[in-house]
């Protein structure tokens, strides 16, 4: 079996799949997505060469991302790839054009409010959306191994670890775990005027953005190869709206 890079070629993908000759359309061009969310009957099989779908670059990414949370907050999402031709194309492989470390708050689904499907966006949602060891390695493996250019960080308004961290009273079991991690962009925060828990969410969207690539020789390196961007992202939870922290 073709193989590249460690992942089946597209063609066999195809087969893989069980979709014969049907073709899964690709658009490889610049700025392009995945794939279309419907199959394309005018496939050419002809073509022995197997490669993997080309990477989203960074900027692309971005603006995938950007657009998709624009149909959310204008109630005009279109779900897109969701279908059960997508579910089929996804079983092989997974090539998500972006990842996301963002809060595990209910109230911030990545597909839903950045108007995603299935096999779009690897994501890591973890209370406070702290760059923890477990985070940093499923991000390693988001891009370096499945080929995302993207690691967006997202927090949002009415963070409860952010503001747990903000308080600083002793918490029980682990939960105490996570909310360390945030205390260094407390201590940042302090230092701004205004709302203590809502610059502290900036900071700490700030602080884990610049951890993950401190942190990790596989995610500096790639920043350093232009394979790369980490961005920071704020969620407003009255409207939806993702607003880019710089
Ligand atoms: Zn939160």
């Amino acid at each position: 079996m073709a193989k590249i890079n460690g992942f089946i070629g597209r063609r066999n993908f195809i087969h893989l799949a069980g979709l014969g000759s049907i073709g899964i359309g690709a658009i490889v061009g610049a700025g392009g997505i995945l794939w279309n969310k419907e199959p394309s009957l005018a496939e050419d099989l002809s073509n022995d060469v197997v490669e993997r779908p080309k990477p989203v670059n960074p900027q692309a990414a971005l603006n995938n991302l950007l657009a998709g949370n624009q149909r959310f907050v204008q109630g005009k999402s279109l779900h897109p790839r969701q279908s059960k031709f997508r579910l089929q194309e996804t079983v092989a492989a997974q090539y998500p054009f972006a990842a996301i470390l963002g809060c595990a708050d209910s109230r911030v689904p990545a597909e839903i409010v950045f108007d995603q499907g299935l096999g779009d966006l690897f994501v890591v949602r973890v209370a406070g959306n702290v760059a923890s060891g477990e985070a940093i390695g499923s991000l390693e493996y988001a891009t370096s191994v499945l080929g995302a250019q993207l690691i967006l960080v997202l927090g949002h308004t009415k963070c409860g670890a952010v503001k747990a961290a903000v308080e600083g009273k002793p918490l029980p079991g682990r939960i105490g775990v996570f909310v360390e991690e945030i205390k260094p962009a407390v201590e940042i925060a302090r230092k701004k005027n205004g709302d203590l828990v809502e610059n502290t969410v900036i900071a700490n969207v700030q602080y884990q953005a610049e951890h993950l690539a401190q942190r990790s020789t596989i995610l500096g390196n790639l920043i350093k190869q232009g394979k790369l961007k980490i961005v920071g992202g704020h969620y407003d939870l009255a409207t939806g709206k993702v607003t880019m922290v710089s």
